[in-house]
């Protein structure tokens, strides 16, 4: 029997985004609840949860437009529409 592996992501080995990417995505800080949601649908793991700066005491979504393919997935998925493809 074959043995898999599982190779952890490093955004930092991955493929820039060139400038042919369209739309962007746009969190609202307002509306994010820190869910995780869109961190695991990205298929390019470009979003992290950071520590809000406001004093609120959930996380933020942090996207990495270096490495953002501009898919809309995170939008689709988000559970309160906190992130708009501009
Ligand atoms: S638009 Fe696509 S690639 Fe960019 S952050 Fe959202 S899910 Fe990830
Ligand atoms: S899915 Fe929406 S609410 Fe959840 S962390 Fe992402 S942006 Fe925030």
């Amino acid at each position: 029997m074959e043995k898999g592996a599982i190779i952890k992501h490093n955004i930092k080995k991955a493929a820039a985004t060139g400038s042919w990417r369209n739309y962007a995505p746009e969190v609202d800080n307002e509306k994010c609840i820190g869910c995780n949601t869109c961190v695991k649908y990205c298929p390019d793991a470009c979003i992290i949860l950071k520590n809000r700066e406001d004093g609120k005491p959930t996380k933020l979504a942090e996207i990495d437009l270096e490495f953002c393919k501009g898919c809309g997935v995170c939008a689709q998925v988000c559970p309160v529409k906190a992130i708009g493809m501009k």
